[in-house]
């Protein structure tokens, strides 16, 4: 199965995907910013002096689009303010200072078997958890979990392919984890009421396409189906998965229900099944830190708010080598200038590189069509960066600037080394004030 356009790229995930999960050491200090996904911010419920559990809430949902925050460590809370943050831009966060105590908060479970719950009540336990998507995308869990009643969902697919080269967390749960991963699959099911439940799994993958289908032999899993998705980047991306499997594409500037399909990552599927069953708030996730000036190469069980600089210690960094550290892969992360930034719920992985490729001169368009070729949401990029350019934001919007994912393809694909995401990301922004200045001229109208 596949999707129109993206990339052959070649790169190896063999390293890290052999990687065994290994847990990070604790840091002596945790920042947990108040806004790590896609929604508003939560209200902090702690103040500097105060001393917190692992798991203990620190601050609270205020919004049904934010997400409540937990203590990753046990500590002192040394600050309440604004502290450094993977966007590049001091956020407000909270600051705690580990008593090297690893003292536990009570954790509770669901109060009774989750599949004699209603939807609701597992939602709103969901929510008190504080688990997002573990994709960079960061929609909080129990929002993609609860699309309109009017919104049939026929399809849930769980995302087993890592989004970018290098990465390969999922795929280490879906291996490590099997069991508790599907019992959380068989739970967002049930939440959802789809028919179908399918797991995306890339063809190049055998040990983990073998692995997972005797599960499935199991009795207990039979409901749950296998797709194997071509290895084709951005093959990780939702939108590029419900296209493959259900051969229908999420309408422009819709949210992905709108198709009918909703997809999780497996990294929520595990996050679910730790909630409801154990109780566990979502205070740690899984990373793969990998990348050429990464001696050992590792998929780190880690405390939310860890400092990228432990995470890269205990992979045997020498910081003298690195030349770049981005937080995600090298399509699609963000490159960080400061490593005591945190560690966040959507920090997929880290890579390190000690060698970048020179900045490459770039030339005019010469109007060969390899970016739009390239472009999986079927959008011309060299359009839009003319658009930008002139400044013709509302046309921009037309052409659908918005659906873009920003996967980086088309500038990869770009003979003249043209910086198209880089064109579009500013498009984006300009797209948004505009909607948003649209928006305030309507309510003063009406
Ligand atoms: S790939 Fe580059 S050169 Fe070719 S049409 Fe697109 S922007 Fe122009
Ligand atoms: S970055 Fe945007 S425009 Fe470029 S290929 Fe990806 S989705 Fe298409």
């Amino acid at each position: 199965l596949t999707f129109k356009g993206g990339l052959h790229l070649h790169f190896s995930r063999e390293e890290t995907e052999k990687a065994p999960i290994e847990v990070c050491p604790l840091p002596e200090k945790v920042i947990v910013p108040l806004l790590q996904h896609n929604g508003d911010m939560a209200k902090p419920l702690v103040q500097p002096g105060d001393h917190v559990s692992v798991g203990e809430t620190i601050a609270e949902s205020i919004e049904n689009n934010s997400l409540t925050m937990h203590a990753s460590i046990s500590g002192i809370v040394t600050t309440v303010g604004l502290l450094p943050h993977p966007s590049g831009k001091d956020t407000p966060g909270i600051e705690i200072e580990n008593d090297g105590m690893n003292e536990k908060f009570v954790f509770h479970p669901f109060e009774k078997p989750w599949r004699e719950a209603a939807p609701g009540e597992l939602i709103q336990k969901i929510q008190s958890l504080g688990i997002s998507d573990l994709s960079s995308e960061g929609i909080p869990t129990h929002i993609k979990l609860s699309p309109p009643s009017n919104q049939q969902i026929h399809t849930l697919i769980i995302n087993g392919i890592d989004p970018e080269p290098y990465i390969a967390s999922d795929l280490r749960i879906i291996i490590e984890k099997t069991e508790e991963f599907l019992d959380g699959v068989l739970i967002a099911k049930k939440i959802i009421g789809a028919s179908k439940v399918i797991i995306a799994l890339e063809d190049k993958r055998h040990v983990v396409i073998q692995s997972i289908t005797s599960w499935l032999a199991d009795t207990r899993f039979r409901e749950i189906q296998v797709a194997i998705i071509q290895s084709k980047f951005p093959h990780g991306n939702d939108k590029q998965l419900i296209d493959a499997i259900t051969k229908k594409k999420v309408p422009s500037g819709k949210p992905n229900y709108a198709s009918g399909a909703i997809v999780l990552s497996a990294g929520t599927a595990l996050a679910l099944y730790n909630g409801i069953i154990n109780g566990e708030p979502f205070y740690q996730r899984l990373i793969t830190v990998s990348g050429s000036a990464v001696k050992r190469p590792k998929n780190l069980l880690v405390r939310i708010g860890t400092p990228l600089k432990v995470a890269l210690n205990t992979c045997g960094v020498d910081m003298k080598d690195v030349q770049k550290v981005i937080i995600g892969g090298p399509m699609m992360g963000i490159t960080q200038t400061d490593l005591s930034v945190p560690i966040i719920k959507t920090t997929t992985g880290i890579t390190v590189l000690n060698q970048t490729t020179p900045a490459l001169e770039s030339y005019p368009c010469i109007k060969c069509g390899r970016c739009s070729q390239a472009c999986p949401i079927h959008l011309i990029p060299d359009r839009l960066c003319k658009f930008i350019k002139k400044n013709k934001i509302k046309e921009t919007l037309e052409w659908n600037i918005m659906d873009c994912i920003e996967c980086g393809a088309c500038a990869y694909n770009c003979p003249a080394k043209i910086n198209l995401v880089h064109y579009i990301r500013l498009g984006k922004l300009y797209g948004n004030k505009l909607i948003q200045d649209q928006k305030q001229m309507s309510v003063k109208g009406n």
